[in-house]
C-alpha cells in the first residue's frame, strides 16, 4: 500500500489516552512522546497530529488531517460537516440543564427569558428554538459551574459524565438534553489509496469493538444436555464441542454477549455445567 493517513487526536485531556489506546488495540505501533506534535505508526500507514480537541473538526475538514477522533459535542458545535465513521464509545457525557435546586424548573419552557451559561452555544440553541423556548446564552470557555453563583446566569447547560462537579458547586441536574461520546471523523473526499488504508483500519477497529462486548466461556456439560444449553447460549453459529475422556460428558465453547453474560452463566449452572471459565476476548470478527 502506498500513501498514509494522518489522524488528529486530542493532545492532552479527556479523550487522549482511550483514542490512542483504541488505536493500539488495533496492533499499531507508535511512539508518542507527550510534548511532540506529531508521531508516526511503525507497520502501518498512519501519522498522527495531536491538537486541541476544538481543532480537530477544522483540520479534518481543512485536509490537514484525513480522520479525527473528537466528542460528538464538539463536532456539532463546530458547525462543520463531516461523515461520523464510527461512534467509539468512550468519553461518554451529557449535555445537561443544571440550575440550583430552588430555580423552579418543569421542562425546557422553564428556561424562557433566563441566563443560561453554557460552552455549547450552537447546541443549546438548536435544541432550546427546536422547542420553541427563547433564552439569554452566556457563552463562557470553561469554569461553566460557577457562573450561577457569580451572578452572571440563571442556569447552566455544562457536560457532565458523574454529576458530582455539579453537586460540589451547588447545582442540581434538571434534565439532560444531548449525549456525547468519542466519535471517528473522516474527510468525504479521500484518494482510493487513503480509503484503503482507513478500511483496513476500521476492520482492525470493528473487530476490538466487537470484541469488547463478548466473554469466551468454556465449560463442561453432560452430554444429554447440549441442546439445552446450544439454546441458552443462543448467537449466530452453534458452539464448539469437545469429547472428553467419560463418555457422559463434553466440553463446550462458545462466545457470549456481556450483557447476557450472567444471565447465561446461572442458566448454564443450572444445566449441570461444571469448571466454567470465562475469558475476554482480544478481538474478533463476525
Ligand atoms: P482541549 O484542551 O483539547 O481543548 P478540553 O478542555 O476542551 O480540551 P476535555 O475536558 O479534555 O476538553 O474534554 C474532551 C471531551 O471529553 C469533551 O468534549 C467531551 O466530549 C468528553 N467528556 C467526557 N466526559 C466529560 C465531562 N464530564 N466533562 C467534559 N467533557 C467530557
Ligand atoms: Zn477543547
Amino acid at each position: 500500500m502506498d500513501g498514509r493517513i494522518i489522524v488528529a487526536i486530542q493532545k492532552s485531556g479527556r479523550l487522549s489516552e482511550k483514542s490512542l489506546e483504541m488505536i493500539r488495540s488495533c496492533g499499531i505501533d507508535f511512539y508518542a512522546d507527550s510534548r511532540a506534535l506529531k508521531a508516526s505508526a511503525s507497520g502501518f500507514p498512519l501519522d498522527f497530529l495531536f491538537v486541541r480537541d476544538d481543532d480537530i473538526p477544522g483540520y479534518v475538514s481543512d485536509g490537514v488531517a484525513d480522520i479525527g477522533i473528537v466528542g460528538r459535542n464538539e463536532l456539532d458545535e463546530s458547525g462543520i460537516e463531516l461523515d461520523v465513521i464510527r461512534d467509539l464509545g468512550f468519553a461518554s457525557c451529557r449535555l445537561s440543564i443544571a440550575a440550583p435546586p430552588s430555580f423552579p424548573y418543569s421542562n425546557l419552557s422553564s428556561l424562557e427569558g433566563k441566563r443560561i451559561a453554557t460552552s455549547y452555544p450552537r447546541i443549546l440553541e438548536s435544541i432550546l428554538s427546536s422547542n420553541g423556548v427563547k433564552a439569554i446564552p452566556v457563552v463562557v470557555a470553561g469554569s461553566v459551574e460557577i457562573t450561577v453563583d457569580a451572578g452572571i446566569a440563571d442556569a447552566i447547560a455544562d457536560l457532565v459524565s458523574t454529576g458530582t462537579t455539579l453537586k460540589m458547586n451547588g447545582l442540581e441536574e434538571k434534565e439532560c438534553i444531548y449525549r456525547s461520546s468519542a466519535v471517528l471523523v473522516a474527510r468525504p473526499d479521500m484518494d482510493s489509496c487513503k480509503k484503503a488504508i482507513l478500511n483496513s483500519l476500521l476492520e482492525r477497529m470493528d473487530a476490538v469493538m466487537l470484541a469488547r462486548h463478548k466473554k469466551y466461556i468454556l465449560f463442561n456439560l453432560p452430554k444429554n444436555k447440549l441442546q439445552k444449553a446450544a439454546e441458552v447460549i443462543g448467537g449466530m453459529k452453534s458452539p464448539t464441542v469437545t469429547p472428553l475422556m467419560d463418555d457422559n460428558w463434553i466440553s463446550v465453547q462458545s462466545a457470549v454477549d456481556e450483557n447476557r453474560f450472567w444471565a447465561v452463566f446461572e442458566e448454564l449452572k443450572a444445566l449441570g455445567a461444571e469448571g466454567i471459565l470465562v475469558m475476554n476476548i482480544e478481538k474478533m470478527t463476525e
